[in-house]
C-alpha cells in the first residue's frame, strides 16, 4: 500500500549523544523550497522530554570535555575548519534550498561563520589567565576562565550555519557543551555541521541539535541543566528569552531585530553609494539583520541618489537562489511574503511616494517579491517603524547631518548603521555620536570580522555581551580568581585584623 504524501518526504533527523535520530512520531513542521513553493521534508517539533535528553547528553558529556586541555580542543577546531571548507558548497547548497538565497550569497554567509572557527582554533592564547606575584607578602594571586557548563544557541531562519557557527564554536572550544535549536525553517545545515563536528573528533554528547518551535525554546530555558543561553532572532522573541533566563538564572545574550539606516550626505560618490545601497538593501531579499532598510538622504544627496536607486533595483534579476546570474532570491516562505507584501500596500495608503513596487513581480511559483522602493518617507509610517525584513528600501529625507543623527538616534534599534560621505570630519561625528553597535564608514554592511566582537545596542540586543571574538570568550567562561599563600616561608599566618601591605 502507498504511504500518504506526507509520508514519503524526508523527516530531518534531531542529533542526541553524536547520533542522528528521528524521534517517535509527534508535532511535525514542513520545510519549503522557497524557489517552487513545494514541501521537501519534515521537521519534528521536540517536547520537553527531548530536550531533556539533550540535555542531559550534554551533562554527561561535559565532565570529560572541560578537562581537555585547550590544545587538544583547538585541535578538533582545526580538523573542523578543514571539514567546513571541504563541504562549504554542500551546506551552501542545503542553505539555498532550505533559505531561497543565491548559491554565491549562501557561500559567502558560510566563509563567514568559517571564520569563527578560526578564531576559536586560538582558544589556548585566549583562555590564558592574569598572574600577579606578591599580590601580599608572600601572596599569588592568578585568575581563570572556566567553562559555564551546558550552553544553548535558538537560532533565526536567515543565516542557517553562519548565526549558530558565531556560537557553538566559542562554547565548545571554551569547554562547555552546547545544544542547538536552529530555525524549524531551514534545520537541515545544523545537522550536517554536526556529523562534521562528529568526524573532526569532538566526542558524542558535547554538540547536540534539537528542532521546534517555542514548546522546545521554552524547555531549553526552563530546563535545570542548562547554565547559558544565546539567542537571535526577533525583538520580542530575544525580549521574552532574555527575560525568562534572567528569571531562572541563566546567563543570556540575546541579539533582537533591526532597522539599519544609511545615512548620505551630498558630498558622497553617488554612484559607488547607490551600488553599496542596492546590495545591502536587496541582497538576501533584505532578510538580513544588518540589511540597510532605511536610507536619510542629506539635502541635495535625496534627487540623485533616488533615480540612481530605482536604475539599479530595476535591473536586480530575480529567480531561483541555484541558478547563473540571479541577484536575488525568493522569500523564506508564502507567509513571510504576504507580510511583506502587505507592508508594500500599507507603504502605498500612509502616502509614500512608491518609487518601484515589487509586489507586482509575478513568476509562476515560489514565494517570489519584486524589489520595492519608498521616497518621501516620515518616521511616523509604520513603514518606517517596523522591520520588514524583506527587499523594501524606505527613503527619509533630512534637511543637515544633525537631523540625519537624530532620525538615527531616536529609532528603537541599534544594529548597524552606515554613512556615506567624502568627508572625514562629518564621518568622524557620525561615529561618535551615533547609538548603535556597529557603523560603517562608505561600508554598507559593517558586520566586524571574527576576531572583533558582533552585537547591535538598544532593542537590537539584550544582555552585555556581543558574541564571538573576545566578548565571545567572556560569555562562554567564568572568571574564579584564586590567592595563594605556602607556608614556611618566614611570614606569620594572618591574624584578626584585615592585613595591610607594610
Ligand atoms: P524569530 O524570532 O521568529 O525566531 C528565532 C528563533 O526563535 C527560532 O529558532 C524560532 O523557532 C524561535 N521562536 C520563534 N517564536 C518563538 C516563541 N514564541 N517563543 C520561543 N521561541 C520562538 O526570528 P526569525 O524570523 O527566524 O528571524 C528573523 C529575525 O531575526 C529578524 O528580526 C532579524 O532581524 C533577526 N536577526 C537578528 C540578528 C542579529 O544579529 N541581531 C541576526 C539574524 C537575524
Amino acid at each position: 500500500m502507498n504511504k500518504p504524501a506526507e509520508l514519503q518526504l524526508d523527516a530531518v533527523p534531531v542529533w542526541i549523544q553524536g547520533k542522528a535520530v528521528v524521534p517517535a512520531p509527534g508535532r511535525m513542521g514542513e520545510v519549503f523550497n522557497p524557489a517552487t513553493g513545494q514541501v521537501t521534508k519534515r521537521v519534528p517539533y521536540c517536547d520537553a522530554s527531548i530536550i531533556d535528553a539533550a540535555a542531559k547528553a550534554a551533562a554527561a558529556a561535559l565532565t570529560e570535555w572541560r578537562n581537555w586541555p585547550p590544545l587538544r580542543r583547538s585541535r578538533v577546531m582545526q580538523r573542523f575548519l578543514l571539514l567546513l571548507q571541504e563541504n562549504q558548497k554542500q551546506l551552501a547548497a542545503l542553505i539555498t534550498e532550505e533559505h531561497g538565497k543565491t548559491l554565491p550569497d549562501a557561500m559567502g554567509s558560510v566563509q563567514r561563520g568559517m571564520e569563527v572557527v578560526e578564531f576559536a582554533c586560538g582558544i589556548p592564547q585566549l583562555l590564558k589567565g592574569e598572574h600577579s606575584e606578591n599580590a601580599g607578602t608572600a601572596v599569588d594571586t592568578h585568575s581563570l576562565r572556566q567553562p559555564v557548563g551546558v550552553c544553548a544557541g535558538i537560532t533565526p531562519f536567515n543565516f542557517p550555519a553562519m548565526v549558530p557557527l558565531w556560537m557553538f564554536p566559542m562554547a565548545i572550544a571554551c569547554g562547555n557543551s552546547f545544544i542547538l535549536k536552529p530555525s524549524e525553517k531551514v534545520p537541515s545545515a545544523s545537522i550536517r555541521m554536526a556529523e562534521l563536528l562528529k568526524e573532526a573528533g569532538l566526542p558524542d554528547g558535547v554538540f547536540n541539535v534539537v528542532h521546534g518551535d517555542k514548546v522546545a525554546v521554552d524547555a531549553i530555558l526552563n530546563h535545570p541543566l542548562v547554565n547559558a543561553v544565546s539567542f537571535v532572532g526577533s525583538t520580542p522573541i530575544a525580549k521574552y528569552i532574555y527575560e525568562t533566563c534572567a528569571k531562572n538564572g541563566k546567563r543570556v545574550q540575546a541579539l533582537g531585530g533591526a532597522k539599519n539606516h544609511a545615512v548620505v550626505l551630498p558630498d558622497a560618490d553617488m554612484e559607488f553609494t547607490a551600488d553599496a545601497l542596492i546590495g545591502a538593501a536587496y541582497g538576501s531579499a533584505g532578510e538580513r539583520c544588518m540589511a540597510i532598510s532605511a536610507v536619510v538622504a542629506v539635502g541635495g544627496a535625496a534627487d540623485p541618489l533616488i533615480s540612481l536607486l530605482e536604475r539599479k533595483a530595476r535591473a536586480i534579476k530575480i529567480g531561483p537562489g541555484d541558478r547563473d546570474g540571479i541577484d536575488m532570491g525568493p522569500l523564506v516562505t508564502d507567509q513571510h511574503r504576504a507580510k511583506v507584501a502587505s507592508f508594500i500596500a500599507k507603504g502605498k495608503a500612509e502616502g509614500a511616494k512608491t518609487v518601484l513596487d515589487g509586489s507586482t513581480t509575478a513568476m509562476k511559483e515560489g514565494f517570489f517579491l519584486g524589489a520595492t522602493l519608498f521616497d518621501h518617507v516620515r518616521p511616523e509610517m509604520e513603514i518606517y517603524k517596523q522591520e520588514i525584513f524583506g527587499p523594501v528600501l524606505v527613503v527619509l529625507r533630512a534637511r543637515t547631518l544633525d537631523e540625519a543623527i537624530s532620525i538615527v538616534n531616536a529609532n528603537p534599534y541599534g544594529n548597524g548603521t552606515a554613512i556615506f560621505t567624502e568627508s572625514g570630519g562629518a564621518a568622524r561625528r557620525f561615529e561618535n555620536e551615533v547609538q548603535v553597535g556597529m557603523v560603517g564608514v562608505n561600508v554598507p554592511i559593517p558586520v566586524p570580522v571574527a576576531y572583533f566582537s558582533f552585537g547591535g545596542w538598544k532593542s537590537s540586543l539584550f544582555g552585555d555581551l556581543h558574541v564571538h571574538g573576545v566578548e565571545g570568550v567572556k560569555f562562554y567562561t567564568r572568571t574564579k580568581v584564586v590567592t595563594t599563600r605556602w607556608p614556611h616561608q618566614d611570614t606569620p599566618a594572618p591574624g584578626l585584623n584585615m592585613p595591610t601591605l607594610e
